[in-house]
């Protein structure tokens, strides 16, 4: 038996765990070893792994049909999952177009906001996270690795500032970064350029850092004075990652286009872009599409994931663990002063450190000691994130908590 891989090395690994199945929290490698999954598949599994009423809708599907691709007939779950969209949804949004990930979501934002309004100019938020595509690295600022040698990338984004989570003064922050989003209109994209700023409501891959209010609403408004599109990045932040069904709900806006994908379907690649009708129709038919957006086994998987999401309570469970696990953490951090920061929302919760050695040993503690998988986050590495399966019990966040709690112990 060979020992080379066939496998491109361009895939990082967090851990070499060889998984064989999943169940809700946890999942259970080849030689039959059980660990709890605080990565959820980077913010995908939303409810858990193979979840019953997923599963039984993803396998109907399969065998009633698995491709009716959208540009050729239309399928008998394409408007049932948009009117369930349009539901969920802030509540002017009510027209949606599909793909299959985030990426492909935040690429198409930006396509229909150049078409809507006739401008060039994209505006991002420095340490952004928005995927891997050229347009999508071109908006990404959470680390040079994500655009490293693949110049040149699309022009025309421009870059503002994002309020310092760690900064003494938060509303001095805040005044801080939204000067410099209005001066970035004033000496860089004139508002007459600007198609859209998008922005996610909690920085995810810059590091699990919740949007202040003041902030993300001061930006909506100044956008919505020039007629730029605001568009809010929900992919890691939606179907009731942070509490709410979509994070923007916490907050006094309605972004002109929602980006939606990871725990959408439960892990099935699907991905859903809502804007108005009014501005929907203003994107060139034919000038956007893609072959498998739409999928039909991809649409069961998200109705079957909306249905789990919306039982009563659902909801109300991502609360409570979010609030236990920051309490939880909380407590380390009063006998740890290496514990810089516990922040989050809902089940979108960080530690940061003070140096990456020691995330990295703390990762490394919880994942071999205590069979417990987590990831870092952020720009310098020294932010570890925890984001469970949004069906994530209280004994398994005491779990991880005890996890934590020994590995900073043997950290110190
Ligand atoms: N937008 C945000 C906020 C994300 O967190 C991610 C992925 O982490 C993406 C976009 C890109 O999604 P995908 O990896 O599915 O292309």
């Amino acid at each position: 038996m060979t020992t080379k891989s066939h496998l491109a090395p361009v895939w990082t690994k967090s851990t070499n765990l060889q998984i064989s199945h999943g169940k809700g929290s946890w999942v259970y490698t080849t030689d039959d070893q059980e660990y709890l999954d605080f990565s959820a598949g980077i913010a995908v599994t939303s409810t858990g792994h193979a979840h019953p009423h997923v599963v039984e809708a993803v396998q109907r599907q399969v065998a009633r049909i698995m491709h009716a691709q959208v540009n050729c007939y239309t399928h008998d779950l394409l408007e049932p999952l948009a009117e369930r969209l349009n539901d969920l949804t802030p509540e002017h949004i009510d027209t949606f177009f599909y793909s299959n990930s985030g990426a492909e979501i935040t690429e198409a934002a930006v396509k229909l906001a150049k078409h809507a309004t006739g401008r060039p100019n994209v505006i991002v938020f420095s340490g952004s996270f928005h995927g891997r595509t050229h347009m999508a690295m071109a908006m990404t600022t959470s680390k040079t690795v994500y655009r490293g040698g693949y110049s040149s990338l699309p022009a025309s984004v421009y870059v503002a500032p994002f309020p310092d989570p760690m900064a003494d003064d938060q509303d001095a922050e805040v005044t801080r970064a939204l000067f410099g989003f209005k001066h970035l209109l004033k000496t860089m994209t004139a508002p007459d350029e600007t198609a859209c700023a998008i922005m996610e409501p909690v920085l995810g891959e810059g590091g699990y850092i919740p949007a202040p209010s003041r902030f993300i609403e001061g930006v909506a408004a100044i956008c919505k004075e020039h007629g730029i599109l605001f568009v809010a990045d929900e992919v890691q932040t939606g179907f009731g990652r942070t509490g709410t069904m979509f994070a923007v709900e916490q907050h006094e806006l309605s972004p002109d286009i929602i980006c939606m994908a990871k725990g959408i379907a439960s892990g099935f690649p699907f991905s859903a872009l809502g804007a108005s009708a009014e501005l929907m129709s203003r994107w060139v038919p034919g000038s956007h599409g893609g072959t498998y957006g739409g999928n039909a086994v991809g649409c069961a998987a998200a109705l079957a994931t909306i249905d789990v999401l919306t039982e009563p309570g659902f909801l109300g469970n991502v609360v409570a663990r979010g609030e236990q696990l920051r309490s939880g953490l909380r407590d380390m951090q009063a006998d740890d002063p290496r514990l810089v920061q516990v922040r989050g929302l809902g089940l979108m919760n960080a530690i940061q450190l003070d140096s990456a050695e020691r995330v990295s040993a703390v990762l490394k503690h919880c994942l071999d000691e205590s069979h417990l998988i987590m990831l870092s986050t952020g720009t310098y590495g020294v932010t570890i994130r925890l984001m469970p399966s949004l069906v994530v019990t209280a004994d398994e966040a005491d779990i991880a908590l005890t996890a934590i709690g020994s590995a900073l112990k043997a950290t110190r």
